[in-house]
C-alpha cells in the first residue's frame, strides 16, 4: 500500500481484497486446531489469520515482515534470544526502558554476554561496535527524549560485522521507519501508541530480512509466547485512527509545551518537536512527524503527587500513548532521574481542556 498516505494506510492495511458476502471488518478468529488441508493454519500456535491481518498492515507501514508477539517485551526477548550466543556482546541504552537492561542482565545470565550501556547520545567510539553482536537503540530514548542518528549508526555498526535493532515505540512506525534509515530489526511496544487505548498488550518485530523473519516466528512457536486473537483483533482495529490519534496527541503536546515553556514551577521540559529543543535537528534529520510524548521536572516527589490530584483530566499511571492523558513519575521505578521527574503523555482530549487543566494542577 506504498503509494498511500498514512492514514490511508492504517485504515485499509490488513483488510484484504473485497469479497462478496464477507464481512468489511471481520471479527477475531479464535481456533486452537484448524481443519487440516490446502491451508496457511493447522494449530493455533504456529498461526492466526487475525495477527496476519495485524502483521500485513504494520509490516507495510515498517517496510518489512512484520512478527507480532505478546507484549513488547516478549519483542525485545524473542529478538535477544533468537540473535544472541554465549559470550557475544550486546549493546544497550543506559537510558532506554528498564526492563530490557534488566531482561539482558538476569534472564540471560548463563549467556554471559558482554553487555556495554550506552547513553542515547553517546558518545558512541568506535570501541562500541567492535565485536558486538548487535546494537539496540531507543530513539526518542524513554523517558529522557534524547535522540541518536540511526542511519549513522546502522552503518557503523555493519561496518563492525554487528546487527542494529532499534526500539521503535515511542515514535511508532507513523512517527519513524528505522528499517528504511538502514536498521535490521525495528521493535515495538505496541501496548503504547500504536494499539493506544490502554486496553491490551502487544508488541512485534519487524525486519526486511525473510531469514530472520522466519526464525522469529520459529522462536514464537517454539517458545508459546504467542498474542491473543481478541487482543490482536482489538489492536488492528485501534490502528486504524493511529494517524488521527497522533495527529491530536503531537497538536496537544506542541500546546503544553508551550503553556510550560516559561512556567516557574517547571524546568527541564523536553520534547524533539520543540524547534529549540537539543534533540529537535537530529530528530527531524529521521522522523516523520511527533508524538505526544515530553517529559519535564517539578521540585519533587510531593510536586507530583498535588499536581496529578489538583488536575480532572491527568490520570497518574505508568503507560503512555493512549487516548487518556497521563503522568508517570520515573523515579518511583528506578530510572536514574530526579524525584520530581515527570513523563507527561499527550492524550487526545481538546487541547483548550487540557492545557486549562494543566495550568490549574500548577497553579
Ligand atoms: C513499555 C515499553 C516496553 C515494554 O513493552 P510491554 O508491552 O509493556 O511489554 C519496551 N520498550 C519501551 C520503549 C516501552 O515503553
Amino acid at each position: 500500500m506504498t503509494e498511500f498516505g498514512d492514514g490511508t494506510r492504517c485504515v485499509h492495511g490488513g483488510h484484504g481484497e473485497p469479497s462478496a458476502g464477507r464481512p468489511l471488518a471481520p471479527g477475531p478468529v479464535f481456533a486452537a486446531p484448524y481443519h487440516l488441508g490446502e491451508s496457511a493454519d493447522f494449530y493455533g500456535r504456529a498461526g492466526n489469520p487475525s495477527w496476519r491481518a495485524l502483521e500485513e498492515a504494520i509490516g507495510d507501514l515498517d517496510g518489512g515482515s512484520c512478527v507480532l508477539l505478546p507484549s513488547g517485551m516478549a519483542a525485545i526477548s524473542t529478538l535477544l534470544r533468537s540473535v544472541l550466543r554465549a559470550g557475544d556482546r550486546l549493546v544497550l541504552p543506559s537510558d532506554g526502558y528498564y526492563a530490557t537492561r534488566q531482561f539482558a542482565r538476569d534472564e540471560l545470565a548463563e549467556l554471559s554476554l558482554s553487555i556495554t550501556e550506552i547513553p542515547t547520545t553517546g558518545p558512541w567510539p568506535d570501541e562500541v561496535f567492535a565485536g558486538a553482536r548487535l546494537v539496540l537503540l531507543e530513539t526518542p530514548s524513554n523517558p529522557g527524549m534524547d535522540v541518536c542518528d540511526i542511519a549513522e549508526l546502522s552503518r557503523r555498526a555493519h561496518a563492525a560485522g554487528a546487527l542494529l535493532a532499534v526500539d521503535n515505540t515511542t515514535a511508532t512506525p507513523l512517527g519513524q521507519r528505522p528499517l528504511a534509515l538502514g536498521a535490521d530489526f525495528s521493535l515495538a511496544s505496541d501496548t503504547k501508541a500504536l494499539a493506544g487505548h490502554s486496553d491490551l498488550l502487544l508488541g512485534h518485530v519487524s525486519t526486511a530480512d525473510e531469514q530472520w523473519a522466519e526464525r522469529l516466528r520459529k522462536a514464537r512457536t517454539l517458545s508459546g509466547a504467542i498474542p491473543g486473537p481478541f487482543e490482536t483483533w482489538l489492536a488492528h482495529r485501534s490502528l486504524g485512527t493511529l494517524d488521527l490519534r497522533l495527529a491530536r496527541q503531537a497538536q496537544n503536546a506542541a500546546a503544553l509545551v508551550e503553556a510550560l515553556r516559561e512556567h516557574p514551577a517547571v524546568s527541564g521540559l523536553r520534547w524533539p518537536g520543540a524547534p529549540d529543543d537539543p534533540a529537535h535537528a537530529a530528530a527531524a534529520a529521521q522522523m516523520r512527524r511527533w508524538g505526544g510524548v515530553f517529559r519535564f521536572e517539578l521540585a519533587d516527589a510531593a510536586a507530583v503527587e498535588r499536581f496529578v490530584s489538583r488536575s480532572r483530566l491527568l490520570a497518574h499511571v505508568t503507560s503512555f500513548g493512549g487516548l487518556h492523558s497521563t503522568v508517570d513519575r520515573r523515579a518511583q521505578w528506578g530510572d536514574p532521574v530526579p524525584e520530581g521527574f515527570v513523563r507527561f503523555s499527550a492524550g487526545c482530549e481538546d487541547t483548550d481542556d487540557l492545557v486549562a487543566d494543566v495550568l490549574h494542577a500548577l497553579a
